[in-house]
């Protein structure tokens, strides 16, 4: 058996699995204060052990930052998060300790990149960027077939685009004011138009300032990273229309600079859906959880 966990900011989704494509049990809970979740994930992972048998290892796919360098003090760690009891936590140890098998780990968005990658809309390529236009905006690549770490890891969501000449709104990220994120995720859509972005009609002006913002999102990733797909999910990518309104911001901003219809054949399958729709990061983390298995680190 494999484990996986999907931990976002507002919930954690837990998974036990016989392989990647055969989830046995599962289950989400809000995320409280460090120990009462991960009693939680330890109870679920108890019982679904006693049910379906001996988990081997564990993936875990987590909000950020996260300290992902193991030659540093704070592999493993959550890093500096506003969300309350979790900044600087140990999660890899705990989670270790809690359950006795190697963990594998992540961040979220990176771990439903390897999903799509795998699994998903991304299979068959060997590079891709995973976006996810949220509740906030977060991005993962991978590049010859291997996750983009760098330094750190990528942020994908606070990368600066260029302002749209009609937008005044100052922005809702709190470390940046207007970075993408500031401008793009769903709650700064809520808070400059004063509703909700999935109450927002089709003809409101707000759609083509978001696709304009993401088409920018995306000229920068192709750009910067030349990946051979560019995946958009998430809450806000659900609206009906706003993927191909940024396919067609993309392609007049971008202004056919690089031949990519010769490459793709069509714009359709360059930026496109997710596949796992919200699965992504729990297959993700069963990828990360294969990884750990005792036989295949040996190997
Ligand atoms: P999270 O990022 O917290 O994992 P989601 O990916 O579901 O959650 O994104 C939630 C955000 O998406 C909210 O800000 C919400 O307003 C927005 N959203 C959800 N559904 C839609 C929709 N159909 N159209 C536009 N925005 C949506
Ligand atoms: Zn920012």
């Amino acid at each position: 058996m494999i484990g996986a966990i999907e931990a976002g900011g507002t919930k954690f989704c837990c998974a036990l699995a016989s392989d990647r494509n055969t989830i046995l049990a599962s289950a989400s809970f809000p995320t409280t204060s460090p120990t009462e979740t991960l009693s939680r994930v330890r109870s679920f992972f108890q019982e679904a052990q006693l049910k379906h048998g001996t988990l081997q290892s564990l993936g875990l796919a987590c909000f950020g930052p996260v300290g992902l360098d193991s030659n540093s003090h704070d592999f493993g760690h959550i890093l500096n998060t506003p969300k309350s009891g979790w900044a600087h936590y140990p999660i890899v140890e705990a989670l270790r300790t809690s359950l006795g098998v190697p963990v594998a780990f992540d961040t979220d968005v990176n771990g439903a990149a390897l999903g799509e990658f795998h699994c998903g809309a991304g299979r068959g390529h060997s590079s891709l960027v995973y976006i996810t236009v949220g509740t906030g905006i977060g991005g993962g690549a991978i590049i010859d077939g291997k996750i983009l770490h760098g330094l750190i890891h990528p942020e994908m969501g606070h990368m600066q685009v260029p302002r749209h000449p009609d937008d005044n709104y100052r922005g809702h990220c709190p470390s940046h004011g207007d970075c993408l994120e500031g401008l793009a995720c769903g709650p700064a859509l809520g808070d400059r138009w004063n509703m909700a972005a999935e109450t927002l009609t089709g003809d409101h002006p707000a759609w083509d300032i978001q696709a304009d913002y993401l088409s920018s999102m995306c000229i920068n990733l192709t750009a910067v990273l030349s990946p051979e797909t560019i995946i958009l999910g998430g809450g806000v990518m659900q609206y009906p229309g706003l993927l191909d309104k940024t396919r067609t911001r993309f392609l007049e901003r971008f202004n056919n600079y690089l031949p990519l219809h010769e490459r793709l054949g069509s714009l359709d399958s360059y930026i496109q859906s997710p596949e796992l729709s919200n699965q992504a990061g729990t297959v993700g983390a069963l990828l990360l959880a294969e990884s750990a298995r005792p036989e295949s680190v040996s190997r």
